[in-house]
């Protein structure tokens, strides 16, 4: 029988969202990989248990992870173990990516947004989440559209707050102006954003910043390049050889930034894991980064990112030298 650790709360800083009530921890756990049918059950529980027992309250969820699998897995591991903790926790899914043939499989519509929360609900056999972000903009639909469906899962008590991903900072703003308009809680923005891929500095982080909407990070790790795992090769269980999400030929584009990227951490006496998810969080927008795990041992690793936020202007410096 599972017993959480009565210490999870100790170590772990909770952000606010944005102007909202919700607070997240700063590390959150995402379920895109290594969630799916193709992990065993038990890794996947040492997992999510280590990371609740570590003050991790947040868990990112979406429809299309491992193609459905992820939120079935995570609801079972939630019946089985975790019940008695559901309101310590935050669950978000998402819909807007393809999920099923025709036309209301993926995209904004009212009709693709209200089965996919039915259908995410079931599988993990909750009665609502936290956080519903819709996934992707879509060019088809009017905003307004998707706007009135995130508003209406809210008043229908399937979702307690709600989140955009992906949108580009024009589309983000109209989007955020719509939702406020309707008084629904919008709360949150999630884009990529790590050392490697900074375009959100480019007009979206000042939009949030001034809606007072939170930002979330994903791939925080660049899905495992800003981290020791490709220093020596690519090995045979990393994500490059084992989802296709993630090419050999960006490992080699990129792996001369990241030696020298790992010799600035080893300096700040950081992995690179670690001094990768404290940039991220050293910027006081930054309420979460949502990382990914295939094992415990790395998830130990960047909870430690937290013993260490703050950068000198001379490591800062140092960085964007070797970024260029
Ligand atoms: P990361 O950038 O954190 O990459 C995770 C991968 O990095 C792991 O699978 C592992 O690779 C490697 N890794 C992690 N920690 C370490 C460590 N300490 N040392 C060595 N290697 C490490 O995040 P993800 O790309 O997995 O994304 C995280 C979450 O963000 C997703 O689960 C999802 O919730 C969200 N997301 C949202 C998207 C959206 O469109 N809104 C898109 C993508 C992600 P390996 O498997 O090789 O061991």
């Amino acid at each position: 029988m599972y017993q959480a650790n009565e210490k999870r709360y100790d170590k772990m800083i909770y952000n606010r969202l944005g102007n909202s009530g919700l607070k997240v921890s700063a590390i959150a756990l995402g379920l895109w990989k290594n969630f799916g049918d193709e992990t065993p059950l038990s890794t996947q529980k040492d997992i999510i248990e280590t990371a609740f027992d570590n003050g991790i309250t947040y868990f990112d969820l979406a429809n299309n992870y491992g193609d459905g699998a992820a939120e079935k897995n995570f609801g079972r591991i939630l019946r089985e173990d975790l019940s008695t903790h559901r309101d310590e926790m935050v669950i978000s899914t998402k819909a807007g990516y393809y999920m099923w043939p025709g036309p209301y499989g993926e995209w904004g519509s009212k009709k693709n947004l209200f089965a996919s929360m039915d259908q995410s609900l079931e599988r993990m056999q909750l009665d609502y989440v936290d956080i519903f972000y819709h996934h992707r903009p879509d060019p088809d639909t009017p905003l307004e559209e998707t706007a009135e469906a995130l508003d209406l899962l809210v008043r229908q008590g399937k979702a307690l707050y709600v989140g955009i991903s992906n949108y580009r900072a024009p589309e983000a703003e109209k989007m955020i102006q719509l939702l406020k308009a309707k008084h629904t809680p919008i709360v949150v923005h999630q884009p990529r954003y790590n050392l490697l891929d900074r375009w959100i500095e480019d007009g979206l982080k000042d939009i949030l910043k001034q809606e007072q909407i939170g930002t979330v990070a994903f791939s925080p790790l660049a899905q495992g390049l800003l981290t020791d795992r490709y220093l020596n090769g690519i090995p045979d269980d990393s994500r490059v050889k084992k989802f296709d999400s993630l090419k050999e030929e960006r490992v080699e584009k990129t792996i001369v930034q990241v030696k020298g990227l790992n010799e600035v951490a080893i300096n700040r006496g950081q992995t690179l894991a670690e001094m990768a998810l404290s940039w991220d969080l050293k910027d006081d927008s930054v309420s979460s980064v949502i990382i990914g795990a295939s094992r415990v041992s790395q998830l130990m690793d960047n909870l430690k990112a937290l013993e260490h936020l703050e950068f000198s202007a001379a490591e800062l410096a140092e960085i964007d030298n070797i970024l260029g």
